[in-house]
């Protein structure tokens, strides 16, 4: 199958710059980009899809995401997190089913295709109730079993792990390489340092990729200066953690050392604004970590600390908050900030495959529809899609050449069914 998308505003990122072309040509055989050119073709496609106002930009990589958490949105907000986590989120997340992760799951999924997402990265658990969920959609994810509240347990007797590493070995590279698997520790303050190395170590052996939370708080930092006399990214390294592909939930509170250490073993670390501008953890030194040649990412978090999976939102408080904070409005500026958003992120997942507009590359590609009043005129692509693009200007979402999400309609799911089926699981959750 070839299909050709004509006459479109195009964005790709050439020699770490971005280009437009202008009333353009995407093709694409199969599942991969053949055609692109401000000159028509001269070959056949079978399917020819004309796009006149709309621009195509890579597909936008969620990093750091616990999906099904979408049920717990806005539940116990404006509390401290200890409170909110034992009294709200904990207690709620013990009532889980099977079923329950699902359909959160398949919700989440609605939510993050229609706003333009092709891909994330998931910590959560029950994670095969969220692959089949994306299997249905069509989507992409690299999903890891979260491992937090056995720190008693020694390692070999830790389910968490057991199940993490079962995971990867059923699932990884499953759906044609549409699902990969990573490991997961959750924090450092979750886990044991024992715990930590070991199951490090097992991560090296297989080769796979390490999500973990890092310097999220004060709290977190202080703490583990005090219990190991290291910083929390001191710690993971010592612990053997860093060999690994490492994904970095947060880093709000790294030090000069840390950014050091991240950068050499080349850990992406994943802003995530709202949550750590809602939660009240701080600002993380995005430029600083940029300037070092850190692979700096972009991450929702979960819908509980958010309270919801837009990553336009995020692209704009991203290229926001860091000038109001330093006072300097050439910091984070938009065109890294949509590297975070995409190229960035398809390293930090290990797709190489995708992340940018260009030839051989995946078809994960969004179109913006840029006819709407507030988006008139565009005279700065990156700018705008920072400063005023919303979520709900995404107006279709491909996956390898497959569309899934177009102008409000779900191809490859029934959404009133999903949403029949998620009110009645949260009766079930919140009864
Ligand atoms: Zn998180």
């Amino acid at each position: 199958m070839k299909l050709l998308l004509s006459h479109a505003d195009i964005l790709t990122l050439k020699d770490g710059q971005w280009h437009t072309l202008r009333d353009a040509y995407l093709g694409i055989q199969d599942d991969t980009i053949c055609y692109l050119s401000e000159t028509a073709p001269t070959e056949a496609f079978d399917r020819i899809k004309s796009l006149p106002g709309k621009l195509l930009i890579p597909g936008l990589i969620n990093c750091h995401c616990h999906a099904p958490m979408v049920f717990l949105r806005g539940i116990g907000s404006d509390l401290k997190l200890q409170d909110w986590l034992y009294h709200y989120i904990f207690p709620t997340e013990a009532k889980w089913t099977d079923a329950g992760v699902r359909a959160a799951s398949e919700l989440a999924i609605l939510e993050l295709l229609g706003s333009g997402v092709t891909s994330f990265s998931d910590m959560y658990y029950r994670n095969a109730q969220t692959i089949q969920a994306l299997c249905e959609a069509g989507m992409k994810a690299n999903l890891c079993r979260s491992t937090q509240g056995r720190p008693e347990l020694p390692y070999e007797q830790n389910t968490d792990c057991k199940e993490g590493l079962a995971l990867f070995d059923q699932f990884h590279g499953y759906n044609g390489g549409k699902i990969r698997i990573d490991l997961c520790i959750h924090a450092e303050y979750t886990n044991t340092p024992a715990t930590i190395e070991a199951y490090s170590a097992a991560c090296f052996e297989r080769g796979a990729g390490m999500h973990i939370h890092l310097s999220e708080t004060q709290h977190e930092q202080m703490e583990c200066i005090k219990k190991y006399g290291m910083t929390p990214a001191a710690l993971f390294e010592k612990l053997g953690t860093f060999k690994n592909r490492t994904t970095a939930a947060h880093c709000v509170w790294v030090t000069q050392e840390d950014m050091d250490i991240l950068k050499a073993n080349g850990v992406s670390p994943v802003h995530c604004p709202s949550s750590n501008m809602k939660i009240g953890s701080g600002f993380a030194p995005v430029q600083q970590m940029l300037d070092r040649g850190i692979n700096v990412t972009i991450g929702t978090d979960g819908a509980a600390s958010n309270n919801n999976l837009n990553m336009l939102e995020e692209m704009h408080l991203a290229s926001v908050i860091h000038n109001g904070y330093t006072g300097d409005p050439t910091v984070v500026k938009p065109g890294d900030v949509l590297k975070m958003a995409t190229v960035n992120g398809a390293r930090l997942q290990g797709r190489s495959d995708t992340g940018n507009l260009e030839l051989g590359k995946k078809a994960d590609i969004v179109a913006i529809d840029f006819d709407k009043p507030h988006l008139i005129p565009a005279l700065d692509y990156p700018a705008m899609l920072c400063y005023a693009v919303q979520g709900s200007d995404v107006c279709m979402t491909m996956v390898d050449g497959q569309i899934l999400y177009q102008d409000g309609e779900y191809l490859t799911v029934d959404a009133e069914r999903i949403r029949v089926e998620s009110r009645r699981a949260l009766k079930e959750l919140y009864e």
